[in-house]
């Protein structure tokens, strides 16, 4: 309908103009200008009509027909034709005025119209079709099984409203999944709309982020209307916060098309009509930052938690990712045990990583040593193959900060040490000592401590060895964790001495820093007494590494048996 309407302004503003151009053409008869003077000279001109165009019209006597002819332009020709005795009549020109008129219109229509179809086809552009769930079921899906039970319920819903229907019961319109990312937010949503047979409409957030006023939001009333004509059907919005985040109260930074969005969205969630079963569910990592008419009541009001998956749900993710590979020989249980923190789509990367590096050294299964290689380049980064511009002070200074990590770690028991290596490596680390921490809920006030005391160990080292003076930029990454923590230990958890409040709500930045700095100062002595009581063990672990670049845990832990 939209499409005949600006067809009928176009050729209706084209063919006016034409006619009106057209009838704009002077129609008249044509005399040379020296013909017209023969004719004012012999007296036989009547009236002149004069305007400021090229030509001049004029009516002879005794005859009505009007003739043009060359306007002279010169100074006197109005005195001289009335000296003459001829009517001479100054019009405006009607001709040029119109035409400049008409010229406005054409060109402020034909941008009218070319503004509208370049906005409609970007609307156009972006078509909401639903989506393959690409097969993927419950058992695909690994741990998480909280989140799954809530997900079996919504299964149940799609496939079976009436039954909720009869009860009266409020049905599940809007769920947040919340979690971060990589956990399996897209996976379970997929798993949802397979499992109950239904349409599967994915888009995200940003997809509705335009410049235009209103364009998201008739984005927002296309995908619903599409989905409506299935009556059944999960709508996914991934990144809902691109849409969803806490509007500005201020009014200077309102964003007028986000809103217009938002309300959209909210308007068509209000609206499914009885016969229509439609789930929408919107993904985040983050809830806290949603606007609250956006997870109130009636609206997104379920929110599912879709946490890191836990040592045994690594475990189960493995198996799940390994199936249908050959493999040699796999530790699995050990390899979830060092994967802690690892996300469901780490995990897919590390397994995948692994093959590649299976493929490169022609090998046709994966073994423990593809994964090692694997694990260290999601965790480290590849190692920088040209190495020729380390000079050995580089190497010494390297070899010293990894050896104090490693010993305070130790000494403090913050984690399982499996490697250390002063390779450098392309994500830019001189070198690492990699921990595998235990998989606990909460860590307490004395771990807290220890973390961040074991982060000071390599600056402490360069400080016992090489003096206070010659420390290096190697910790700056150590500084910053730490002070993430200290920051953390004090202003969220309230650990540091009576000081139970949290600081961040206080916003007392003056009282947080001096309190950072005294609980920083007392944890890097900390590290350095343990250093300074294991100065031989510091040097001889740093020579070793010196010598052979990289320690397994068994190396490791031969030179630290008797660290005190
Ligand atoms: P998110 O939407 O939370 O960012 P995805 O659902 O896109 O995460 O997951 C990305 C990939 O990670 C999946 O394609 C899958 O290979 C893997 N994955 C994540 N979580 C799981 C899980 N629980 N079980 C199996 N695979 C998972």
């Amino acid at each position: 309908m939209k499409k005949i309407n600006y067809k009928i302004i176009c050729f209706v503003t084209f063919f006016i103009v034409l006619l009106l151009g057209a009838s704009l053409i002077p129609k008249n008869q044509y005399i040379p200008y020296i013909d017209f003077y023969e004719k004012v000279n012999k007296n036989n001109i009547d009236t002149i009509f004069y305007n400021d165009s090229d030509k001049i019209k004029f009516k002879e006597k005794n005859n009505n027909t009007i003739f043009i002819t060359d306007n002279p332009r010169t100074e006197n020709f109005k005195k001289e034709m009335l000296m003459k005795n001829i009517n001479f009549k100054e019009q405006i020109n009607v001709g040029n005025r119109l035409s400049a008129f008409f010229s406005i219109i054409l060109i402020g229509g034909i941008i009218f119209i070319i503004y509208k179809k370049t906005r409609k086809s970007t609307i156009a552009i972006k078509q909401f079709d639903a989506k393959d769930s690409g097969n993927i079921y419950f058992e695909d899906i690994a741990g998480n099984e909280e989140a799954k039970e809530n997900a079996k319920d919504i299964v149940d819903f799609l496939k079976h409203p009436e039954k909720y229907e009869k009860l009266k019961a409020k049905t599940p319109k809007g769920i947040i999944f919340y979690g971060q990312p990589g956990t399996g937010k897209t996976m379970l949503a997929k798993a949802i709309a397979s499992e109950a047979n239904v349409p599967f409409y994915s888009v995200c957030g940003s997809d509705f982020v335009e410049m235009y006023v209103g364009v998201g939001a008739s984005r927002v009333r296309s995908l619903f209307k599409k989905a409506r004509e299935n009556k059944k059907a999960v709508i996914f919005i991934d990144e809902i916060d691109a849409i969803g985040k806490k509007r500005s109260t201020s009014l200077q930074n309102s964003n007028e098309e986000r809103e217009q969005t938002l309300n959209a969205l909210l308007t068509e969630m209000s609206g499914f009509s009885k016969d229509e079963t439609i789930v929408v569910i919107a993904a985040t990592n983050r809830l806290d930052i949603l606007d609250d008419a956006l997870v109130r009541a009636g609206r997104f009001d379920r929110h599912i938690e879709i946490g890191l998956p836990d040592k045994v749900a690594r475990e189960k993710i493995l198996n799940l990712l390994l199936k249908d590979k050959k493999t040699e020989n796999l530790d699995i249980k050990d390899i979830a045990k060092k994967t802690i923190y690892f996300s469901g789509a780490m995990l897919d990367c590390l397994i995948n990583e692994a093959s590649i590096i299976a493929i490169k050294n022609n090998c046709d299964k994966i073994t423990t040593e593809h994964i090692d290689k694997a694990y260290l380049k999601i965790i480290a980064g590849d190692e920088k193959k040209d190495k020729s511009f380390l000079t050995l002070e580089d190497k010494k200074i390297c070899a010293i900060h990894e050896a104090g990590h490693a010993i305070v770690t130790k000494v403090l028991n913050v984690a399982n040490i499996t490697k250390i290596s002063i390779i450098p490596t392309i994500k830019g680390a001189g070198g690492f000592c990699l921990n595998i921490f235990e998989d606990k809920m909460f860590k307490n006030k004395t771990d807290l401590e220890n973390q961040i005391a074991s982060l000071y160990g390599g600056r402490c080292a360069e400080e016992i060895i090489f003096g206070k003076e010659n420390i290096t930029t190697g910790a700056y990454n150590d500084i910053e964790k730490a002070t993430n923590l200290i920051l953390d230990y004090i202003g969220k958890y309230g650990m540091f001495d009576n000081n139970i409040l949290n600081n961040n709500i206080l916003k007392d930045k003056e009282n947080i820093i001096a309190q950072c700095n005294i609980l920083s100062n007392l944890l890097y002595e900390k590290a350095k007494n343990i250093l300074l009581n294991n100065k031989e063990t510091l040097e001889k672990l740093a020579n070793q590494l010196l010598e052979k670049e990289t320690l397994d845990e068994k190396n490791i832990y031969n030179i630290l048996k008797n660290c005190i």
